[in-house]
């Protein structure tokens, strides 16, 4: 069985664990920094193009710099993921903030910090302005409604609680105009997980229609246009990665048929991608602690959904290797499974495998992205740590593993001993 690309060999884990024990995400450098290279020269052809980085993925100072070197920006959508970017030393138009429902607190963080404020809402633009006062650039999230089908994962535009409606757009940037915003972007997201390339130039499409009508009415120059995140990423071993050269060539087509022709070059085009640019490159590494048989096959771990929860949450497919068994025929049916006491703990169901022993350590494939960040600590389930492969071949660690100590920190057990 041909399986995906492991970046160690089962020698090369058994000796990282000896210093790292299971279970731990890992991420592999040098791949990750090749498609960083990969995406921002897809879109050379666009002055000022931009990648932000949507934090919430796997949100690690890390695994942000080694971005934020290769030119990205950081996506933020809340305070934590701002502080994180601050803490970091991003600051400015570096930083893009699309939130939603957003508290005055993350507004006034956002504008302090000088990130790009992208707002969900046209009762936004009070709300921004009374908390925070309005920045001199502002950007608005379109939500395209029928004009555009959702995919499966999120939905339909016209049932997703984001973004203005295309009378609102008209209706907010006629305001930030009157209230002296001199400078103005727009933003759309409506996949997650998308294959096909021309889900984004389709996307483009709409943007830029919106944009010249705006332009002609207003007469305001934009000058970016965000196409949001949502490039899905191959989990399944026959998914195809998407073809950003396609994507870019399709946007480039329409860009010059209509921002330019209509003289409204130079536009920047900017994605907030998140989970195309670390998904692929990281693994959860885990120890099959027990094989079960009972009316089904079980292979135990030693991680959980804690430690990975998409499977759980969203039935979604995660490919899993079990190390040294690569060649062997996959011809056991098994459910791969946590410790957590609910029935959805598996990272596998009926999954064909080769004959797993206890013992035996398993690779859950793509999981650098709403991996590690989606943990949580239901039945004191505790983190993993995370590591960083490095493209010299090197082991460091960039999340220690949470312990109990960490797990009780907001409990006060003094108190509770006298308490009556
Ligand atoms: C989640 C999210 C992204 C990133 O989406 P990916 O699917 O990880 O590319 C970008 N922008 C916003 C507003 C998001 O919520």
């Amino acid at each position: 069985m041909k399986g995906k690309h492991i970046p160690f060999t089962k020698e090369q884990i058994e000796k990282i664990i000896e210093a790292h024990p299971t279970p731990f995400h890992i991420y592999d450098e040098k791949r990750m920094v090749e498609y960083a290279r990969y995406f921002i020269d897809s879109f050379s052809w666009n002055k000022g193009f931009k990648e932000y980085y949507a934090i919430k993925a796997a949100p690690n100072p890390y695994l942000m710099k080694i971005l934020w070197q290769q030119g990205f920006g950081i996506d933020c959508s809340s305070m934590a993921e701002l502080v994180l970017a601050e803490k970091l030393g991003m600051r400015g138009e570096e930083i893009m903030f699309t939130s939603n429902d957003t508290p005055a607190e993350e507004f006034q963080k956002a504008v302090e910090l000088g990130a790009i404020i992208n707002l969900d809402d046209i009762s936004h633009i009070d709300f921004l302005e009374k908390v925070a006062g309005l920045p001199e650039l502002v950007c608005f999230r379109y939500n395209p409604g029928a004009l555009k089908d959702g995919n499966m994962i999120i939905g339909n535009p016209e049932d997703s609680k984001y973004g203005f409606t295309r009378e609102q757009l008209f209706e907010g940037y006629k305001k930030l105009k009157e209230k002296g915003v001199k400078r103005f972007g727009i933003h759309t997201m409506v996949a997650s997980n998308e294959l096909d390339p021309d889900y984004f130039v389709e996307t483009a499409d709409i943007v830029f229609d919106v944009i010249m009508d705006i332009s002609k009415e207003l007469g305001i120059k934009f000058e970016f246009a965000n196409l949001g995140g949502g490039i899905g990423i191959p989990y399944r071993n026959e998914h195809k990665p998407v073809d950003l050269i396609k994507v870019s060539n399709g946007i480039k087509e329409l860009y010059e048929k209509t921002i330019v022709a209509s003289g409204l070059a130079p536009l920047k085009i900017f994605f907030e991608s998140g989970r195309a640019i670390t998904g692929p490159f990281g693994y959860l590494v885990s120890r099959v602690l027990h094989i079960k048989e009972t009316y089904k096959k079980y292979a135990g771990l030693d991680a959980s959904m804690a430690n990975l929860m998409r499977p759980a949450l969203y039935g979604a497919y995660h490919h899993i290797t079990v190390l040294g068994k690569e060649n062997e025929a996959g011809n056991n049916i098994y459910d791969v499974t946590g410790s957590l006491c609910e029935n959805n703990d598996k990272f596998a169901i009926n999954r064909l495998l080769p004959k797993i022993e206890a013992g035996d350590i398993v690779v859950i494939h793509d999981t650098g992205a709403h991996g590690h960040s989606m943990g949580f600590n239901y039945n004191g389930k505790l983190r993993s740590a995370e590591l960083l492969l490095r493209t010299n071949g090197s082991v460091i660690e960039i999340r220690r593993a949470e312990t109990l100590d960490d797990f009780f920190a907001t409990l006060d057990f003094e108190s509770a001993k006298i308490f009556r």
